[in-house]
């Protein structure tokens, strides 16, 4: 890879657009220098168009792309979360590593179309459909890793500890038998991951939920993890369901009692869609995140997080496409502003007035800022040491044309129909965001799956 300067005439650094702005990309695809209103040398590559900072995905299970789609026709009288995932896991017990690979090689270059180019995977999808061992214990994960790399995207692979079927059950049902594990099997993979050294490839690792790892097991993986740089991401209070039998099971609300684990800035909370304030504030005072999922949690019928309390108690934020009904950041950010909006009868619910006036702004500057922590990655956006990934917008486009630059985020997250861009970058090099022959391979596999 060699160095490579680009030049724009607009780049969003820091929460606002800069003119003419010079980027020069170092060896390892990182930002060397980034100098606002600078000459151009001749050999910059001339962008066309305003230049975003990217966003990670922080939580994916590839798997269930094969199932988008799929689950939005009701048979009896009620259709809620539990029984989306009865069906879900009837794709879980079948998908193949290979198929796993196909799978993921078009959703990953679907998420990069979105404006994604790093996706943390909580991978839960561990063993033979038989609950057995892969001869490669951790073949899954690889297929995962071999698709990222095939697409060029960046991956945050999170082996996700799984031991138990529910609060106060003890091992798992039989339709989980491709995911138990305890928090050595964990802890094992992550190093292998991260020993391997695959370029664009890091792992973290994950707890499932608070239902599905007791008390006991999260404080083995705390112990095996110690303070080494990995994020941990937890799914937590997605249902009502989940927070009345954690109550029962425990005496207190997920996020409370996951709070008193000793929580810490590399913890990411998935959901975290019912809480209370008091809540918010112990998740706010040990530095973890939070990780919204508005397509799917609209899609599954979880509920609305609070999301003027998490901003306001400045938890670091990020959203993720999860389930893959939706894969974009456009969308999400959408969604995340008008369930709100829907819900409060309010508008320009997460603007704040006098410090950042634009909704887009104020959500897309905090899921930026959140980014690095998700993805277990040192610096994120337009800045001097982050990896040199952007987005380069189309100004023609239906949402952006005619639009006054203070206007172009507002515009591209609440009037624009689809991606208003054509080229993304990743670690300074441009990546295809359609290719036919990934398409043709999730189609066979599609098939392979569903008859
Ligand atoms: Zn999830």
């Amino acid at each position: 890879m060699s160095d490579r300067t680009f030049h724009a005439p607009l780049a969003w650094i820091d929460g606002q657009w800069q003119r003419e702005v010079l980027m020069r990309v170092d060896a390892q695809g990182q930002w060397a220098s980034i100098k606002v209103g600078a000459d151009v040398p001749a050999e910059a590559v001339r962008l066309e168009g305003p230049v975003l900072p990217t966003l990670v995905d922080a939580h994916s299970h590839a798997f269930q792309r094969a199932f988008a789609g799929l689950a939005e026709q009701r048979d009896s009288d009620s259709d809620d979360f539990w029984s989306w995932r009865d069906r879900m896991y009837g794709v879980a017990l079948r998908v193949t590593p290979a198929q796993l690979k196909d799978i993921a090689a078009q959703l990953y270059t679907e998420l990069l179309a979105g404006g994604y180019t790093q996706v943390c995977e909580f991978h839960y999808l561990h063993h033979r459909e038989d609950g057995t061992p892969y001869e490669d214990e951790h073949a899954m994960a690889m297929a995962l890793a071999e698709a990222a790399q095939e697409v060029g995207i960046g991956l945050t692979l999170l082996p996700v500890l799984y031991a138990h079927a529910g609060f106060g059950q003890t091992g798992l049902r039989e339709t989980q038998r491709r995911f138990g594990t305890d928090a050595a099997w964990v802890w094992r993979a992550c190093q292998r991951i991260n020993a391997a050294g695959l370029p664009l490839v890091r792992a973290g690792v994950a707890v499932h939920s608070l239902r599905a790892a007791h008390e006991a097991d999260i404080r083995a993986l705390q112990a095996l993890v110690g303070d080494a740089p990995v994020p941990i991401h937890v799914h937590v209070a997605e249902q009502q369901q989940e927070v009345r039998d954690c109550v029962a099971a425990t005496g207190r609300r997920p996020i409370e009692l996951l709070a008193g684990y000793g929580l810490d800035p590399r913890w990411q909370l998935v959901h975290a869609t019912h809480s209370r304030p008091e809540e918010i504030a112990a998740i706010a005072a040990s530095g973890a995140g939070v990780v919204i999922c508005p397509g799917t949690e609209g899609n599954l019928g979880d509920g609305l997080a609070d999301l003027p309390g998490w901003l306001a108690a400045g938890v670091p934020m990020t959203v993720g496409s999860d389930s893959h009904v939706t894969r974009g950041w456009v969308e999400e950010l959408r969604w995340l502003e008008y369930g709100q909006r829907l819900g409060l009868q309010r508008r320009n619910v997460a603007a704040r007035p006098g410090v950042q006036a634009s909704t887009a702004a104020r959500l897309f500057d905090a899921c930026v800022a959140g980014s690095a922590r998700a993805a277990g990655l040192g610096e994120w956006g337009l800045r001097v040491g982050a990896r040199a990934d952007f987005l380069v917008l189309d100004r023609g486009a239906s949402g952006l044309a005619g639009l006054p630059d203070a206007a172009l985020l507002d515009g591209l997250v609440f009037a624009s129909q689809g991606a208003a861009w054509q080229q993304v970058y990743v670690a300074g090099q441009r990546r295809a965001i359609d290719d036919a022959g990934r398409r043709e391979r999730f189609i066979g596999t599609m098939k392979a799956l569903w008859g």
